[in-house]
């Protein structure tokens, strides 16, 4: 994904958990159980597993160094007193997962006090699914940032150590007006969690906003009171909050609304990015590209600096496509593609891919003159490339028209003006850059 993050925040991390690598512990006797565990896990991409059959094995694990991200926890084991493998995991602040076969609600009461991350029962075919589900979420939160406002320090704490039994990145305020400092500076807080009464502002109006600057698909809101006036939650959705939970709140609901929220932020980063991915090379595709292009611009040319705009076309693309197939089209594009993404990489200048075997640089902060050296590597690298067939290796060439954006123009307008531009390079004879300063 050749995406920045800066780039008007439209793009994140892919995968829907966004889970990056762990390593997992599973303490579990039963090998058919951990087996499949394993298996599920391992077979995400995103998780090392060691097993432990028995408390023996979990305790050399640990005794040979071990460090894990999340551990699997069986209560009944071979060799190990009642709970005493899910008191050392806890002890070695390994967050746990708790899979068991016997279950009551003095049992529950207990694992909350201890600190579980999360408990599962043994009782139905999907609960391996869900265990699996928990591990990877677990994984993800380490990225996310979460914002608790409540001016009590007590009912503060309370909810920051549970977010942070969940791994969030936790970061607390006692009044709305921190809460917005923090905010400003913390980019990667992707929910705030507020309560209704605080002497700065209430939780309605901090929710109003924090509304102002952020919209629900990039940051969500839930409030939270022990207030006895039921509207309350009514006044914090119609400002904006997503979610709403009265104190008391049993933990595994406001968990899972939390968990929900932070779900439907990562289903519409994916589908972001698949809006404004190019399906076959995953560069930016047109639409990104006039989406974020102007917005660029501007900003360069307020600051007074140069920008430019390159065209660039494959030559007689139509015909390798009609001698080798439309397969192998594929795969020249693809090549071509990752070619100028390679060259282009950590440049700030703007990719796309605009449809069939054209493409465009916006080249931020370059002159006429420097976009020409850099098309002309560009066109170069172009020539260079060599696709692998199974009985010969294909090369293709590029055209290129580069204008320089000046004036107040329609970004289209700088675009048909590249354009224009390529359309004399390719009868010049193809293969070459032709920008304004060739024009006589
Ligand atoms: P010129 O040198 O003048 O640019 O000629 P050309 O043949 O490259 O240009 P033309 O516009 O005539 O043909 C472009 C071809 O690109 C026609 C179309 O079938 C092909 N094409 C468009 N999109 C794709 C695609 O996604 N995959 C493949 N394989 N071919 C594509
Ligand atoms: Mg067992
Ligand atoms: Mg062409």
């Amino acid at each position: 994904m050749y995406f920045s993050e800066e780039r008007g925040q439209k793009h994140a991390a892919s995968g829907l958990g966004r889970a990056r690598q762990g390593r997992v512990l599973i303490i579990e006797d039963s090998r058919a159980v951990s087996s499949v565990m394993r298996h599920r896990l391992e077979g995400e991409g995103l998780c090392r597993v060691t097993e432990c059959a028995s408390a023996e094995v979990f305790r050399e694990v640990m005794r040979g160094g071990g460090t894990f991200d999340v551990a699997i926890v069986d209560l009944n084991l071979p060799g190990a007193l009642d709970g005493e493998v899910l008191d050392a995991v806890i002890a070695h602040d390994i967050p746990a997962i708790v899979f068991t076969a016997d279950f009551n609600r003095d049992l529950r009461e207990r694992l909350l006090r201890k600190g579980v991350a999360d408990y599962h029962v043994k009782n139905n075919e999907g609960a391996i699914d869900m265990v699996v589900s928990s591990v990877l979420r677990l994984l993800g939160n380490r990225d996310v940032g979460v914002l608790v406002v409540d001016d009590v320090p007590s009912a503060r704490t309370m909810l920051a150590d549970l977010l942070r039994v969940q791994k969030f990145q936790v970061y607390e305020a006692s009044t709305g007006h921190s809460a917005m400092d923090i905010l400003a500076r913390q980019p990667h807080v992707e929910l705030v969690i507020t309560d209704y009464n605080m002497p700065d502002m209430d939780g309605y109006e901090l929710t109003c906003r924090i509304r102002r600057d952020h919209n629900s698909d990039r940051l969500r809101i839930i409030g939270i009171s022990s207030s006895s006036d039921r509207l309350l939650s009514a006044s914090f959705l119609k400002a904006g909050a997503n979610d709403f939970v009265y104190r008391p709140y049993v933990v595994e609901e406001l968990q899972c609304r939390i968990q929900h929220n932070i779900e439907t932020l990562a289903q519409l980063r994916q589908l972001r990015v698949a809006a404004f991915s190019d399906y076959l090379t995953g560069l930016p595709n047109r639409r990104f590209f006039f989406d974020d292009g102007p917005a660029q611009v501007a900003g360069r040319l307020e600051r007074g600096e140069a920008c430019c705009i390159a065209m660039l076309d494959i030559d007689h693309f139509k015909k390798l496509n009609d001698t080798y197939g439309h397969e192998i089209g594929d795969r020249v594009l693809q090549a071509v593609g990752a070619r100028l993404a390679r060259r282009l990489d950590g440049s700030g200048h703007l990719l796309a891919r605009l449809g069939g075997e054209e493409f465009s640089v916006l080249m931020l902060g370059l002159d006429v003159e420097a976009g020409s050296a850099l098309c002309e590597t560009l066109r170069q690298d172009v020539e260079s490339l060599r696709v692998a067939l199974d009985d010969q290796d294909l090369s293709v060439t590029m055209s290129i028209g580069l204008a320089e954006i000046a004036g107040h123009e329609s970004f289209s307008n700088y675009l048909a003006a590249a354009d224009q531009l390529l359309y004399l390079a390719k009868s010049y004879g193809r293969n070459r850059v032709y920008s304004e300063t060739m024009l006589s």
